[in-house]
């Protein structure tokens, strides 16, 4: 089963073949319900069973193979967009997850650059996903990479905010675009006072200072209330949809 895979004996190979597929989970306007961007996550399919992240995603960044998955990953994202470009379909952005491992790399912005370049893709359709839930911070190095990426018109977005060490400096000095609030910021029940004040202020908050937000982990109507009532627009759970293969993602496209 796949639990047992050795992830890092097979990596090489399973790259080569294309065993990752890239899956799309829409995010959705709660304006007016329709697809507004989506992310790319990976699924590994070996042999007939599918890997989830969980399973080779610690591996493969403690080996720091996950620098190169996440390439393939922005690779096969513009390549889909640059298709769906030419065959007319009316976009939005896709954001792609980069490890922190990737801050290490002194050349990772013009590498990002010559990826999407490559495929002639305008750069105001990527986004890049990088979490704030590690404590080994490497300030400096992750100036360098928001501010890079935000010169050259490629969105980022502060991941899982609220999950880890949230820290208001990484907000307030960097030039981020979106802040993605965890679930963990949703209310369980009705009377979760604490948690709904929470939610409401940490979303005006990144408004006021400019940042879009965006809430993932959406799973039911109550919760769809609730970030329209605090005037969030912007939503990614499985009260809409799933990570979805390419082929089902495609029929949503305009
Ligand atoms: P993430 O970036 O926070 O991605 C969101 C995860 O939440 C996804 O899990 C998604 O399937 C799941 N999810 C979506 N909607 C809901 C919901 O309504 N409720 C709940 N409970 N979960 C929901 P997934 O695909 O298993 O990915 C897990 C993590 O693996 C990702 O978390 C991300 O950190 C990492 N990952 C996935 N693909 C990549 C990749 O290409 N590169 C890197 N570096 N990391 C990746
Ligand atoms: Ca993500
Ligand atoms: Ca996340």
């Amino acid at each position: 089963m796949a639990a047992d895979v050795d992830v890092l004996a097979l990596f090489a190979d399973a790259l080569k073949n294309e065993e990752f597929l890239v899956y799309y989970q829409p995010k959705v306007s709660l304006r007016n319900y329709r697809l507004a961007g989506a992310e790319a996550l990976v699924r590994w399919k070996h042999g007939d069973s599918f890997i989830f992240p969980d399973q080779f995603i610690p591996q493969l960044e403690q080996s720091g193979d996950i620098c190169e998955l996440d390439f393939y990953m922005l690779d096969h994202v513009c390549a889909s967009l640059r298709h769906w470009l030419d065959q007319g379909h009316h976009l939005f952005k896709v954001s792609v997850n980069l490890s922190r491992a990737h801050l290490r790399d002194e050349n990772l912005v013009d590498r990002i650059v010559q990826t999407i370049d490559n495929h002639n893709v305008p750069h105001e359709y990527i986004e890049i996903e990088l979490t704030e839930t590690t404590t080994d911070v490497g300030f400096a190095e992750l100036r360098k990479v928001i501010s890079g990426l935000h010169a050259q018109m490629i969105s980022t977005s502060v991941d899982d905010f609220g999950m880890g060490y949230s820290s208001m400096n990484l907000i307030r000095e960097l030039p981020w675009d979106v802040l993605k609030i965890d679930k963990c910021f949703l209310p369980k029940s009705e009377n979760d006072h604490r948690q709904y004040v929470m939610l409401k202020h940490i979303i005006s908050l990144a408004q006021d200072i400019g940042l879009d937000t965006i809430v993932e982990g959406v799973e039911t109507i109550e919760h769809v209330k609730m970030l329209k009532e605090n005037n969030c627009f912007l939503a990614q759970g499985y009260f809409f949809d799933k990570p979805l293969p390419i082929e089902e993602f495609e029929k949503r496209l305009d």
